[in-house]
C-alpha cells in the first residue's frame, strides 16, 4: 500500500512520513478514526514506508523486495492481529493466524477500507462478536521476541484494538511499555471510549479524521469513472465512509440499469414482440450473473407493487426519482387487483427457478408471454 493510493488525509500522511524521515518513529501508536476513513490503509502504508529499502521523499518505492512483500501482505516482519471467533472451519481456540488468507483477501478486496461487519461477513460469523483474545496476544509476543527476518523493523498491526479482551490487553501491556528493539506497534481503533484506558495511555495518538465529501467525490469519479452528480449523491450519503460511498454508487448504478432494462422489457411485453424480446434477453439478461438476474426480477416486482399503490390513491407512499415516477405514471394503469397476484406468483417462481440454475432465456421468454396476457386482464 502506497500513501499515494490512499484517499485524502494529507495531514496524517505528512506527519507519518516526517516521523520516518526524522528517525523518530514511536514504538506504539494508536490510529484513531471512524470506519471508512482509511486508518488501516494508512497504518499499512506507514509500515511499508518504514521498511522500504529505497524510499522516496513522500512515499515507498513500491518495487523493492520489501515493498513487493508488503503489496501481498506477506512480509515476514509484518504481523497482523484482528478480531476473530470460531467459524465453520475453526471450531475451537481461534486466533488471527488461522485466518491470514481470509484477512489478506479482505484487505485486498476493500483496499483496507472495510469495516468490522465486512470482515465478519468474510468469516461468515455475522451473528457473532469477534474478539482479540489471549492466544492472539501470546502469538504476537512470541513473534516480536524473535529476531527480525529481513527488515530492520518488526511491525505489528492490531486492527480494531477496542476488541482486545482484558486478558489479551493485560498480556500486551508490558510489551507496549517496553517493546523489544526496533519493534513498532500500530493499533487501529474507531471508538476511544471502548478502548481500555491502560492501552490508550501507552500509545501515541494519531487522529484520523472523517473523510470530507469533496475527497470522496473526486475519489469516486477517479475510481469508477462515474459522472459528477452520481459521485456527489454517493459522497453525501456516505458521511465520510469510503466503503459506504463506493457501495452506494455501485448499487445506484445497478438500480439505474434495472430501471432502463425493465422499461424496455415491459414495452416489448406489451406488444409481445418476439425478435425484440430475444434480443433483450440476450443482451440485458443473459450477461448478468444469477444473483443479479434475481435482483432484476425483485426490482421488477417492486415496480408492479408500486404501480398498485399508485393506482389506489397512495401516490405519496411511492418515493422515486423523477424519471422512474414518470414511467410509473404510464405503467400503473396496466396493473390491478386482477393481475397483481398472478404477476407476484410468476416473478417469485422465476426467482426460484433461477436460483435452481434454470435456463434464463427460457424463463424470461415464458414470463414475457404470461405478462403479455396478464396485461390484458387489467
Ligand atoms: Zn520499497
Amino acid at each position: 500500500m502506497l500513501f499515494s493510493q490512499i484517499i485524502g488525509q494529507d495531514d496524517v500522511k505528512k506527519k507519518l512520513i516526517q516521523s520516518v524521515r526524522d528517525n523518530r518513529v514511536a514504538h506504539a501508536q494508536l490510529f484513531l478514526g471512524p470506519e471508512g476513513s482509511g486508518s488501516l490503509a494508512l497504518a499499512i502504508a506507514y509500515a511499508q514506508y518504514i521498511c522500504c529499502t529505497n524510499k522516496g521523499e513522500n512515499d515507498s518505492c513500491g518495487v523493492c523486495p520489501s515493498c513487493k512483500k508488503y503489496n501481498s501482505l506477506t512480509h515476514p516482519d509484518l504481523h497482523f492481529v484482528f478480531p476473530n471467533a470460531t467459524t465453520k472451519n475453526v471450531k475451537k481456540d481461534p486466533e488471527s493466524d488461522f485466518f491470514l488468507s481470509e484477512w489478506r483477501e479482505f484487505v485486498g478486496s476493500t483496499d483496507a477500507y472495510g469495516g468490522l461487519q465486512d470482515w465478519y461477513k468474510v468469516l461468515e460469523i455475522e451473528n457473532k462478536q469477534g474478539m482479540i483474545n489471549v492466544r492472539d496476544a501470546a502469538a504476537i509476543i512470541r513473534k516480536l521476541n524473535l529476531k527480525s527476518y529481513e527488515s530492520e523493523y518488526k511491525i505489528a498491526i492490531i486492527w480494531m484494538a477496542e476488541k482486545l479482551n482484558p486478558a489479551a490487553a493485560n498480556k500486551l501491556l508490558k510489551l507496549l511499555e517496553e517493546p523489544p528493539e526496533k519493534t513498532v506497534f500500530l493499533l487501529i481503533a474507531e471508538n476511544q471510549e471502548e478502548l481500555l484506558a491502560t492501552v490508550r495511555s501507552r500509545t501515541l495518538l494519531m487522529k484520523v479524521p472523517k473523510l470530507p465529501i469533496e475527497d470522496i467525490h473526486s475519489a469516486l469519479m477517479n475510481k469508477f469513472g462515474c459522472d459528477s452528480n452520481a459521485a456527489h449523491n454517493a459522497a453525501l450519503i456516505s458521511d465520510g465512509n469510503w466503503m459506504l460511498a463506493s457501495r452506494y454508487l455501485i448499487d445506484s448504478e445497478d438500480e439505474k440499469f434495472y430501471f432502463n432494462s425493465f422499461q424496455k422489457w415491459m414495452r416489448y411485453c406489451f406488444r409481445f414482440s418476439a425478435p425484440e424480446l430475444i434480443d433483450f434477453i440476450a443482451n440485458d439478461i443473459k450477461p448478468l450473473i444469477r444473483e443479479k438476474q434475481k435482483e432484476f426480477l425483485a426490482y421488477g416486482l417492486k415496480v408492479f407493487h408500486n404501480a398498485l399503490l399508485y393506482n389506489n390513491g397512495l401516490r405519496n407512499n411511492v418515493l422515486l426519482p423523477d424519471d422512474e415516477l414518470a414511467f410509473l405514471n404510464n405503467f400503473a394503469p396496466f396493473v390491478s387487483n386482477n393481475n397483481i397476484g398472478l404477476i407476484t406468483e410468476l416473478f417469485e417462481e422465476s426467482m426460484r427457478q433461477i436460483e435452481r440454475n434454470g435456463n434464463a432465456s427460457l424463463i424470461f421468454m415464458d414470463d414475457s408471454y404470461k405478462i403479455f396476457n396478464y396485461f390484458k386482464m387489467k
